[in-house]
């Protein structure tokens, strides 16, 4: 028995399979009319190819980014393993380049996915003293002519913020295709696909999502070609996000809006806040004016707020030291604000840099903060306490 028209209000969450196709008749279209309407006809098939709980989340998603489609995985990582397939066809091989400042995980897929398994022709464009010398990067990109360019405009965990209309200029001179990770600008700060970027990758695991309760993925565009390859990609590669996930990534989206202005209010004073304490060392906020990339932030962000991201260190005597109060200043507030190692959620929580990067960045003491949507007063006390037992 079926239950029918309960007259929901809200998307139901359909956890089938399979669908019941009702035709005795299949055709070749049904089996592929997800590649020319992925989010409009109702006759689902298979839950790995489209599944409408699903759908309805990629059109909250495709307002959100403003843009022609989205498409949902199971995870951030497989959202970047869908952007950069779209790409990895034919006998036409021209390089990828990749800005080395992105987050560990995705360099990691390059040595371990795209370098060592693909075998396919890779180049890194390095971060020099906190910014980026975009002369250095239009000789790469003269020199190798990539297929496409891979960056993020707020880096992990320095914050470096990229001058992203030299960056769409220099690609479009150069006739290569971009690639945003936009997970940490969030579409609050920024929409790349306006701008003329050709692919936008989250991690809806982070802000997205915001409550660190699912892992999600997302790939968002306008060109329809570009579309029909993610797609195909999607779903032979078997990267799908579940019903139960997608539902729960509806319903969190609807505050997404409200969620970043306030990690964005809050992150300024807090960043504020430390940079003034005596026990604090340096403090990177794209939004202090003390950051190598504060001019670069205001002029894409457009004073919408700065993220949600602060990374500081707390003085001390030598390396030695500064390891010492970092883990003493952890213990201390641990059961306020936890060692968490992901980012963007509701809650504050906090990384050590050192141990996680590792010798990308040997910075001993150094703390990156998520900050969350807490009243600035209480995070405020509970940083305070933590610093007095320095
Ligand atoms: C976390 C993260 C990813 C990877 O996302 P997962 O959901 O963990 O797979 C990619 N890019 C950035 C910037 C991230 O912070």
């Amino acid at each position: 028995m079926k239950i029918k028209n309960v007259n929901a209000s809200h998307t139901p969450l359909y956890r089938e399979a399979g669908f019941n196709l009702k035709n005795s008749k299949l055709t070749k279209e049904t089996f592929s009319n997800e590649l020319e309407h992925p989010h409009e006809p109702d006759n689902y098939i298979y839950s790995r190819y489209r599944n409408p709980t699903v759908v309805q989340v990629e059109k909250q998603l495709m307002k959100l980014e403003e843009c022609n489609w989205a498409l949902l995985v199971e995870t951030g990582m497989a959202a970047i393993d869908v952007a950069v397939s779209v790409f990895q066809k034919g006998a036409k091989k021209r390089p990828w380049l990749f800005f080395n400042e992105i987050y560990g995980g995705t360099n990691s897929f390059i040595d371990s996915v795209l370098i060592k398994r693909r075998d396919l022709d890779i180049h890194r464009f390095f971060a020099n003293n906190g910014s980026y010398d975009y002369v250095k990067l239009e000789n790469i990109l003269k020199e190798i002519k990539p297929e496409f360019l891979y960056f993020e405009a707020v880096s992990n965990p320095m914050l470096i913020v990229a001058d992203v209309k030299q960056i769409l200029d220099l690609a479009k001179k150069y006739e290569t295709k971009i690639i945003v990770d936009n997970t940490f600008g969030t579409p609050f700060l920024w929409k790349p696909l306006a701008d003329g970027a050709d692919l936008v990758i989250h991690s809806a695991t982070k802000y997205l999502s915001g409550h660190g309760n699912i892992t999600a993925g997302v790939i968002c565009g306008n060109d329809i070609e570009l579309m029909k390859e993610a797609i195909e990609y999607r779903k032979w590669a078997g990267h799908f996000l579940s019903p139960d996930d997608a539902y729960r990534l509806g319903s969190q989206l609807k505050s997404f809006n409200l969620r970043f202005k306030q990690h964005c209010e809050n992150a300024i004073v807090i960043a504020n806040y430390l940079e003034n304490h005596s026990k604090i060392e340096n403090v990177l906020y794209p939004g202090l004016t003390s950051h190598p990339t504060n001019k670069e932030a205001v002029s894409l962000f457009k004073n919408k707020g700065f993220g949600g991201v602060i990374t500081f260190d707390i003085k001390g005597d030598n390396e030695k030291d500064k390891r010492e109060k970092c883990n003493i200043f952890i213990e201390a507030i641990s059961e306020y604000i936890p060692l968490v190692p992901t980012l963007g959620e509701a809650d504050t929580i906090l990384l050590p840099v050192e141990p996680v990067w590792g010798a990308k960045y040997p910075l001993p003491g150094v703390i990156r903060l998520s900050i969350g949507i807490e009243e600035t007063k209480v995070l405020q006390e509970i940083i305070e306490m933590g610093l007095s037992h320095l």
